[in-house]
């Protein structure tokens, strides 16, 4: 087998199986570790795009409050952008793929001593000027190169991008993602959050299930199954570290259901 590889990290597969299409009914005793894009909402053209339905709202509220607060919305987005999104801000979060996180008692915490040299920046924003139809995002740890409207442009952006890692390749990785790559401060990762909640309540002694389209969601599907839990993939089957798979958001929201209306 080969293993799958994302610059700067790899993560352990799964063995051979096939992924089970049908996850078991969610449990109110369970931990849920949610990814946002393409997990909880569709993708939009641009990250801005994106759209939180008040069903959604309700629906994260009524789960969250169902399981006693064990639902953390994991992403690569900065804490600040969920927020303006879900605008639930007693749900614990973590952004920029787990270098910031919010705690269940409301702790907002980041790795310390992280920063992104303005030359990075700089290069990701000429590269972007210089190829029409893509954008640059700028966070605190990371600047994301997006090319969904110009996919043919994505090996062209993990070309910049290994190229800006091997600048700084010590405190920098590439973090290829769905028709976006990042260049971020190395750090953490959202395995890193699963295991970090699970040590204080509500999540402590709940198993972990931990749902996400994106490779970086490897490693939440790998902490999570190192705790006795499991992984969802969602979308599109590839190698991966998770147990099961649902089709996609709609999906996703229909799994967690019977958590928010009381019949799980
Ligand atoms: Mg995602």
């Amino acid at each position: 087998m080969t293993l799958p590889c994302v610059i700067g990290m790899y993560w352990e597969p799964a063995l051979e199986q096939s992924l089970d299409l049908s996850p078991p009914p969610a449990r109110l005793g369970w931990g849920y570790f949610i990814d946002f894009d393409g997990t909880l909402v569709d993708f939009a053209p641009t990250p801005g795009g994106v759209t939180v339905s008040e069903d959604l709202r309700a629906l994260l509220h009524a789960v969250h409050g169902a399981v006693q607060g064990a639902l953390a919305i994991v992403s690569g987005r900065p804490l600040a952008d969920l927020d303006c999104f879900i605008a639930l801000p007693h749900l614990p979060m973590a952004g920029q793929h787990g270098l910031e996180w919010r705690d269940a008692f409301g702790c907002v915490s980041r790795i310390p001593r992280l920063s992104l040299s303005p030359h990075i920046v700089q290069a990701a924003r000429q590269w972007s000027a210089d190829r029409p139809g893509t954008l640059v995002e700028v966070k605190d740890f990371s600047v994301a190169l997006h090319v969904r409207l110009v996919p043919a442009l994505m090996s062209d952006a993990l070309e910049i991008g290994r190229q800006l890692v091997a600048s700084d390749p010590s405190r920098l990785m590439l973090q290829p993602g769905s028709f976006v790559v990042e260049i971020r401060c190395r750090g953490g990762h959202k395995g890193d959050i699963v295991d970090r909640l699970l040590r204080d309540r509500p999540f402590l002694g709940r198993r972990p299930i931990f749902i996400g389209d994106d490779l970086t969601d490897e490693h939440g599907f790998a902490a999570a199954s190192r705790a006795g839990g499991f992984g969802i993939l969602v979308g599109g089957e590839r190698e991966t570290s998770a147990r099961h798979r649902l089709a996609g958001p709609a999906a996703v929201k229909a799994w967690l259901r019977p958590l928010a209306e009381g019949t799980a």
